[in-house]
């Protein structure tokens, strides 16, 4: 049985703060804001993939009134829940994600991205796909306050696991 979900999340943009994408730290003046680390597109794939196995979404597995999650690693997040979803017998087929973010381009960072993500979802890199666009000068994004990631995750669901 083959599952689709989908993940979006924004996240404000504020100084003195690291900018992480995908567990990668990119260069930047300002990063993101948000009680773990704020990692607009990991966040996104953590509910895509949370939506395709019917599993909630990331606030209810990782409250962020929960001191635990105060400036976690995100990707320590998705490791959790792709061994949660490999313990229900499903297997993560690919990912696909689109950060929309005026600043700075990610053109020279999306390898770096796919790379580490493939690498937490424990799947090969073509499995995943990241690609980057702007909002055109228009909206939150557009205005440089803040970043929006979308993610999309198909999975097979094995046969112990429930529907
Ligand atoms: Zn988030």
């Amino acid at each position: 049985m083959i599952r689709t979900g989908i993940g979006l999340d924004t996240h404000r943009f504020e100084a003195g703060r690291p900018l992480i994408l995908g567990g990668v730290r990119i260069e930047h003046d300002r990063g993101l804001a948000g009680h773990s680390d704020a990692d607009v597109l990991t966040h996104a794939v953590i509910d895509a993939l949370l939506g395709a196995a019917g599993e909630g979404d990331i606030g209810e597995h990782f409250p962020d009134s929960d001191p635990r999650y105060a400036g976690v690693d995100s990707i320590e997040l998705l490791r959790t829940v792709v061994a949660r979803l490999a313990e229900r017998g499903a297997q993560i087929v690919n990912v696909d994600a689109t950060v929309i973010m005026e600043r700075p381009k990610l053109g020279a960072h999306k390898r770096a991205l796919r790379a580490s993500l493939a690498s937490a979802l424990r799947i090969g890199e073509p499995a995943v796909n990241v690609k980057a666009t702007t909002g055109e000068g228009m909206g939150f994004v557009g205005r440089g306050e803040g970043v929006a990631a979308l993610a999309v995750a198909t999975l097979e669901m094995g046969s112990g696991a429930h529907a």
